[in-house]
Formats: structure tokens, sequence, C-alpha cells
């Protein structure tokens, strides 16, 4: 299996897990036009992908999707509450998952976790490849990470976390008051500090890579990110790459698998 992040930040999300026989997305925070430009950098065409899941109803995550499903065929994969803050998904054909379930969506089966964000239905998705059993877990949107959660981090190859802002650049960056405190509320975003504490939680020694998303252009830069969770993952003794996901340029292709990434040290990347 293989991850893209097409994008990841406030202004947009999409991520791309492919196999030999399957494409989806996770989220479509782009408009179609900006899509398709981004699927062209992984060599992929629009119509290829078979479905796209949606963690939650916020514009970063939605804005493509039903102009891209009714584009290209996509299908729709979300809980019937985020299917319910969508009303112009209407007359697609769209899979409704409750809850802590779990679907097969061609060669990929997929578990959903709920989150703590401020959004109707939220949840985070563990995507494994059928065929070659390699997990990715991709968790951002949420205000802090539960027991559930971590339980469901478990054995991963890759996880993509969240890691939206610095707590000090927060306090003194341009936000007033009452949205700062949104974002670091318990329905708000994950930071920097909670991202490295989940992610340091998760290391067992399959996982290999750890993908830093959402990061804000306001309160947040992908060294002092990569710094604040590097410095964690170091201590935790994590062997494998930390990458910051770009709002602006594809990052990928990362393969998801136990041969992907030697035992190393901790390395650093600002893209691939
Ligand atoms: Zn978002
Ligand atoms: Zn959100």
């Amino acid at each position: 299996m293989k991850l893209w992040v097409l994008g990841s930040g406030s202004s947009g999300n999409a991520v791309l897990l492919e196999t030999a026989r399957s494409r989806i997305l996770v989220d479509a925070g782009f408009a179609p036009r900006v899509l398709k430009r981004r699927l062209a950098v992984a060599d992929v065409p629009p119509e290829s992908i078979d479905a796209v899941v949606v963690t939650h109803e916020h514009t970063d995550h939605v804005k493509g999707v039903a102009a891209a499903a009714r584009k290209w065929g996509w299908t729709i994969v979300s809980t019937a509450g985020t299917r319910m803050m969508c009303p112009d998904w209407a007359e697609l054909r769209t899979i409704l998952t409750p809850r802590k379930s779990s679907v097969v969506v061609g060669d990929f089966h997929l578990e959903t976790v709920p989150v703590s964000h401020d959004a109707n239905e939220p949840m985070a998705v563990i995507v494994t490849s059928i065929g070659e059993g390699s997990r990715a877990g991709i968790v951002y949107d949420l205000g802090h990470v539960t027991e559930s959660l971590l339980r469901a981090l478990d054995k991963l190859d890759l996880l993509v976390i969240e890691a939206n802002h610095d707590e000090g650049m927060l306090r003194a960056g341009p936000y007033p008051p009452s949205l700062q405190a949104r974002i670091r509320g318990k329905f708000g975003h994950l930071s920097n500090r909670d991202a490295a504490q989940a992610a340091s939680q998760s290391i067992h020694s399959g996982l290999n890579n750890i993908v830093l998303a959402h990061l804000s252009e306001k309160n947040n830069t992908p060294r002092t990110a990569l710094g604040t969770v590097g410095d964690s993952l170091r201590r935790a003794r994590f062997k494998g790459r930390l990458t910051a996901a770009s709002q602006d340029n594809v990052i990928g292709p990362i393969c998801v698998g136990s041969a992907s990434v030697p035992a190393a040290p901790l390395q650093l990347a600002l893209g691939i």
C-alpha cells in the first residue's frame, strides 16, 4: 500500500491510498481542478479512484467531495452524522458507516473511531490493505486523544497525525482569544505536544513512518512541529521517518509496510 498526502491544513485536506488494485481518498477538501492537478503528481487519473472517505463535514475536508464524486463516479463513504450535514450528497451513492464500525471498500478494510471535534460525527480512519495487511491511521481534527483512539492506533505501519499548532505561537499569534480557546479546547485541534505524546505512545517495532498533518500556517511551522515531535520520538527510541505534510505540495509516495524503511535512527523530512 502507498500513501500520498495531496495537501493538508486549514485550507484543504486530501490523502490518497493505493494498492495495485484499488485507490481511495480520505477527504477531498480541494476543488476538483486542484484535486485533479495534485492527483496528476501521483500519476493517478481521478476516474480511477473508487471512493472518498469523509472524516467530517468541515469545508477543508469536503469542499470537492460532491462535485468530484459526481464528475468521476466516486462512492462517498462517511458516517450518518456527517452525511446529514452535507445535503448536496443526496443523489449520490453513499455507504453510511455508523460509529465504531468497519467496512470494506475495494482492496481496503476501513475502521472508524470517533474523535472529539466540533463537528457532527467526526472520526479517525484506520485503513488496512486486505492483500498486504499493512495498516495506516489517519487522525486529524481532534481536540484530544482518547484511550479508545490510542487502542485503535495499535500496530500501525504508518500514522498520519495532526500537529496543528505550537502552544506558544498560538498564544502569541494573531488569533482572538475566543478562537484560540476553540483551537486548544477539547473539541479543537491537537498541538505539537499532543501529537508528540500520541505518536510516542503508538510506537512499536512495525511503525516506521509518522506524518504530521493539518499544520497551522499562522501558529506553527514544519520545523517547529518536526522539532517538538522529533525530540519526543527520539526519547522514545522511534526508528523510522518523520515527515511534515504541506498545505500546497504533494507528499509521497510513502510505502506502508514492514519492509519500507530500514530500522535506522530517526530521520526527519520536510517533504519527500
Ligand atoms: Zn480540518
Ligand atoms: Zn474540522
